[in-house]
């Protein structure tokens, strides 16, 4: 079997779904991989490293997925670029099947067998393939690291001969994957930190990493392990104790999420004109509208002397170790179904069988 990789054509996306690593575990199942010249470029993994990993190079696109049975990408082609691929193949990756129905359509048309690994259920099985955990660390991490760099203050104490520095006060909205990855790169700059997530348990994550549980007397754990949206009554009091505890916080780093649904809207435009001049809101979240009343997905605004930036695709910015962490992902998920040189489906096996989109073909073969 052939497994075909080109390059990202998504603006700014700069991290690839195969690496050199990758490349080679997968020639060891017995595959073939192809890749388009240039496909690690942006990630800084080089032609040469995926040749001396077993690959072979391709000119273009077409090139290293028109013979390929299975197509791995981090964002999904272009529907024109799915339409070229071979009846029945499959493609994996952060594919948002639904989010442009283009694409949807180009899915159908050509019998693919797509894998949006953002289905892909999150038991205990699934960890070594969760795309979503592995790119939100990246993010949580790198929005600190903005928030640090847009902050006139320092994130540490220091005893200095100009006299002492106090830290400065951090808050992380949203305990996920990314938020505690922001708790724990926040701590190490030496900031106090703060965090507060409406699932109950987070308390006990946010204190391990050396971070304070903010306690806004609201708490709304939903099905699968996910948050579930809150009442109207729930919201105002979370709103009313945050609005008064966020005047002596000096950065902001917002992550929360309700999968499915718009980012929950927390800090509002009054919260922002009640802080401190010099604070900083990073909001992580932009990507599905924001935390934050204010955030402009993929700008930094000032707001009244109060920087909020909303910048996008950050994992993307940490292109290498992203791509590290993806690529192994995708591997693991892979080797679900392509083993000693042949694909081999099981649709019984459910991480198979709800990640694929639309539905499982044996499961259309019996409901027709
Ligand atoms: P996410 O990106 O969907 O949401 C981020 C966080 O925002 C969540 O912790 C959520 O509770 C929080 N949130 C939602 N609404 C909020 C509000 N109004 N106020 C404050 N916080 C709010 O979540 P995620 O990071 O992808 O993961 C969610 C959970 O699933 C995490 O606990 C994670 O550890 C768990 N998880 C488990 C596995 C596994 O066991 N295989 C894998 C991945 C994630």
């Amino acid at each position: 079997i052939t497994i075909g990789v080109a390059s990202e054509t998504a603006a700014g996306e700069k991290r690839v779904a195969l690496t050199p690593e990758t490349c080679k575990k997968l020639i060891a199942r017995g595959a073939r991989v192809r890749v388009q010249r240039g496909a690690g470029r942006a990630s800084s993994f080089t032609d040469e490293a995926y040749v001396q990993a077993g690959a072979e190079l391709a000119d273009d696109a077409a090139a290293a997925l028109g013979e390929a049975d299975v197509v791995l990408c981090v964002q999904a082609p272009e529907p024109a670029r799915l339409a070229t691929l071979h009846e029945g193949s499959a493609v994996v990756g952060l594919l948002a099947p639904q989010a442009d129905a283009a694409r949807g359509d180009a899915i159908v048309a050509r019998k693919l067998l797509a894998f949006p690994l953002e289905r892909l259920p999150r038991t205990t099985r699934a960890q070594a393939m969760d795309v979503l955990s592995s790119q939100a660390g990246m993010a949580g991490y790198k929005a600190v690291l903005i928030a640090a760099q847009l902050a006139p203050r320092f994130f540490p104490m220091l005893t200095t001969a100009a006299g002492t520095i106090r830290p400065s006060k951090v808050l992380i909205v949203g305990a996920g994957v990314a938020g505690l990855q922001a708790v724990a790169t926040a701590k190490r700059l030496g900031a106090q930190v703060e965090g507060f997530d409406v699932r109950p348990e987070t308390r006990e994550q946010i204190e391990s990493l050396g971070g304070k549980f903010l306690d806004l007397g609201v708490s709304a754990a939903g099905e699968g392990g996910y948050a579930r949206q809150l009442t109207d009554e729930e919201r105002a009091e979370q709103q009313r104790r945050l609005g008064e505890h966020l005047k002596n916080i000096d950065v902001i780093v917002c992550t929360a999420a309700v999968p499915g649904r718009p980012a929950p809207k927390i800090i509002t435009a009054a919260m922002i004109a009640g802080m401190k001049p010099g604070s900083v809101l990073v909001d992580l979240a932009a990507e599905t509208g924001g935390n934050c009343e204010l955030t402009r997905p993929g700008e930094t605004v000032d707001a009244d002397g109060v920087t909020v930036a909303g910048p996008l695709n950050l994992a993307s910015s940490g292109a290498v170790h992203a791509s590290e962490m993806y690529a192994r992902n995708l591997l693991n998920f892979v080797s679900l179904f392509v083993d000693q040189g042949a694909l081999k489906y099981d649709w019984n096996d459910e991480l198979l069988a709800k990640t694929v989109w639309p539905q499982p073909p044996v499961a259309a073969a019996v409901a027709a």
